[in-house]
């Protein structure tokens, strides 16, 4: 059954990690919309754009090809055909980007990408606006939160497995600032959409965490069925 699944929710509280686990339970593809806005930021960061000037922000848009391509089994994103998966992580793009996706002719061209790339169904996307604009008639719908010192950690861990050198510090203080940013921007804040259900995996594990989206997807998959044989 071909559906789509936002997930939606603060930073590093594991939304990509649940929805890479479901798009392989499902066979769905998966969307990481907050890796095009990272490299968006890159391409800013390395020309040189002022973010702060809306025609240098327009004339640079017109040049950024953002496509994803899975290799050895993993999510990759390509900047104007360049594989810039480990770059977009960096700390000097991580304390850019909110800045930047407050820029709504920015969000304009992700999100018309973005709707491109859900027409099919059968996709999980994570960021922070799916559920409310880039998909709000999604079937399921999860907003993940956790404690902050608990994602810092797992920031932490994942950085150093991608051989990333950042400070405990730096990350708690980047991922509060980025969600007080994504929180108040005029343009589409990360908020919970009114049908979504909220997640908290403090105490869960990533397992514990997909039995239960799952169990959601299921419920859906089964509600429509029924719904179908009854009409
Ligand atoms: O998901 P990730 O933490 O990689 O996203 C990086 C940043 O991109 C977020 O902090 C947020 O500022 C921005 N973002 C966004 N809308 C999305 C996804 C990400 O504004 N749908």
């Amino acid at each position: 059954m071909q559906l789509i699944i936002a997930i939606d929710g603060h930073s590093s509280c594991g939304k990509s990690t649940l929805a890479k686990g479901l798009a392989k339970a499902l066979h769905y593809a998966y969307l990481d919309t907050g890796a095009m806005y990272r490299a968006v930021t890159l391409y800013f960061l390395d020309h040189g754009i002022d973010h702060n000037n809306p025609d240098a922000v327009d004339e640079a848009l017109r040049h950024i090809e953002i496509h994803f391509e899975r290799l050895q089994g993993k999510n990759h994103t390509f900047l104007n055909g360049k594989d810039v998966e480990r770059d977009i992580r960096e700390m000097r793009v991580s304390a850019l980007v909110s800045p930047v996706s407050t820029i709504s002719a920015v969000r304009r061209a992700m999100v018309a990408q973005q709707k491109a790339m859900g027409l099919r169904r059968s996709i999980v996307a994570d960021g922070r606006d799916i559920g409310t604009v880039v998909f709000p008639d999604a079937e399921v719908k999860i907003f993940l939160t956790a404690d902050v010192d608990v994602r810092t950690s797992r920031r932490h861990l994942e950085l150093a497995a991608r051989g990333i050198d950042a400070d405990w510090d730096s990350i708690r203080k980047n991922l509060l600032e980025r969600d007080e940013i994504d929180s108040t921007r005029a343009d589409s804040p990360l908020r919970k959409a009114d049908d979504a259900v909220v997640i908290d995996n403090t105490l869960l594990s990533e397992e514990e965490q997909l039995e239960m989206a799952l169990d959601m997807v299921y419920a859906r998959m089964t509600a429509s069925r029924k719904q179908n044989v009854v009409k």
